[in-house]
């Protein structure tokens, strides 16, 4: 049996050596303090361990999505500074206040609900304007932003800390939109300055802004994509020096020559042509691969097809020869010379890479190498 950190039939590696390192080369390559964006778990790698590796790496904030995944960092004693990016609840208001956590105010009726909460607290509620720059999401309007930016520094518990926006289409940076968006964030914030209102801390760069559109850094770069070694754009190599975080891997669990003209798997979608070798690996649908074709593994360092309709708990491969029960399979990293990415995977199913990583399905160990 092929040495292995796991005892589990199939399990998935997070290198949170590789998050520290990517995350330090962020900041070396854009020169810019780090927020680094945990939402969905990280994008499924696991948001403590990523943001205390991030941490580690130098960055100066964590980015989630909603309150309940910045209780969860709190929880885990992380008293970085955290931004919430989307919505709060009045109940999460008063959690947010309680735990010292920045929350997104993008609306009238978001300021009122906020002030509100702050004033029953007796505590300020720090805050990030966001402003619609052109991405048709949260956020209140470029001309909107210096009055906006006035009743929120007037209103009693509220204290702005930043300002910032988002990008539609920062993965092409030659597309003219992206130009429409910067001037918008750009006059903004020269607005608020005019107006002595500029606070401290001014956003727009994702992951593909950070390295296409230098002009976009700012005072924050908010990546995601990079921390955890995602590429920029599903044809894009990563640059030197980063790493992907996740490898997925499984024991095989059979291997078997089957006599020509067997059917494999439910509906017999796969009927073999010769006498082949046929392998089970028990991963299926059920730990986040998908139906369809196309699907494939490493073993022995080859690619294997996978053949036949996958199962819930497992699916069938063609190997190229015999090989032991409990020989490693990669599903997602590296075997020999050969390498599988999660861009395969999203290029494969027609989707991005986080949308792959976060329908991980749960029931697959994390194991993690490195700190
Ligand atoms: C998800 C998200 C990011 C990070 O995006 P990546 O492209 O994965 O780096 C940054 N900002 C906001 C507002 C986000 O929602």
């Amino acid at each position: 049996m092929a040495p292995s950190v796991s005892s589990h039939p199939t399990w998935i590696e997070l290198d949170l050596e590789a998050v520290a390192g990517n995350c330090a080369r962020v900041i070396q390559d854009t020169a810019t303090p780090l927020m680094a964006v945990v939402k969905g778990d990280a994008y499924g790698h696991g948001a403590v361990a990523v943001g205390r590796a991030a941490v580690r790496g130098g960055a100066s904030w964590l980015g989630v999505a909603r309150c309940g995944e910045a209780r969860a960092l709190r929880q885990a004693g992380l008293d970085t500074p955290i931004l919430v990016l989307g919505m709060a609840t009045g109940e999460e208001v008063d959690e947010a206040i309680a735990s010292g956590v920045t929350l997104t105010l993008y609306s009238g009726p978001c300021l009122e609900r906020f002030t509100a909460r702050a004033r029953a607290a007796g505590r300020p509620l720090a805050v990030h304007l966001k402003v619609d720059t052109g991405l048709g999401r949260l956020g209140v309007p470029v001309e909107d932003l210096v009055p906006f930016a006035r009743q929120a520094a007037q209103a009693p518990g509220i204290r702005v800390d930043g300002v910032f926006s988002h990008l539609a289409l920062a993965e092409e940076p030659d597309h003219p939109h992206n130009r429409v968006q910067t001037d918008r964030f750009r006059r903004g914030l020269a607005a608020l300055e005019q107006a002595a209102l500029r606070p401290r801390w001014a956003h727009l760069a994702n992951s593909a802004a950070a390295f296409f559109l230098p002009e976009t850094r700012h005072d924050l770069v908010r990546v995601a994509n990079l921390v955890v070694g995602l590429r920029i754009r599903l044809d894009l190599p990563l640059g030197p020096g980063y790493r992907p975080a996740l490898a997925w891997k499984a024991r095989l669990a059979s291997c078997r020559q089957l006599p020509p003209g067997w059917g494999v798997g439910y509906g017999q979608a796969y009927v073999t042509q010769g006498e082949e070798w046929i392998g089970v690996v028990p991963v299926g649908y059920g730990d986040g691969l998908r139906r369809g074709s196309g699907n494939q593994v490493l073993v022995g360092g080859v690619h294997c097809p996978v053949v036949g309709n996958l199962c819930l708990d497992q699916c069938m491969v063609r190997l190229p020869r015999r090989f032991p029960e409990g020989e490693e399979v990669v599903l997602v990293g590296a075997q020999g010379g050969e390498a599988i990415g999660l861009h395969d995977l999203a290029a494969r199913y027609g989707t991005t890479q986080p949308d792959v990583c976060t329908h991980l399905h749960a029931r697959v160990p994390r194991i993690h190498v490195g700190r």
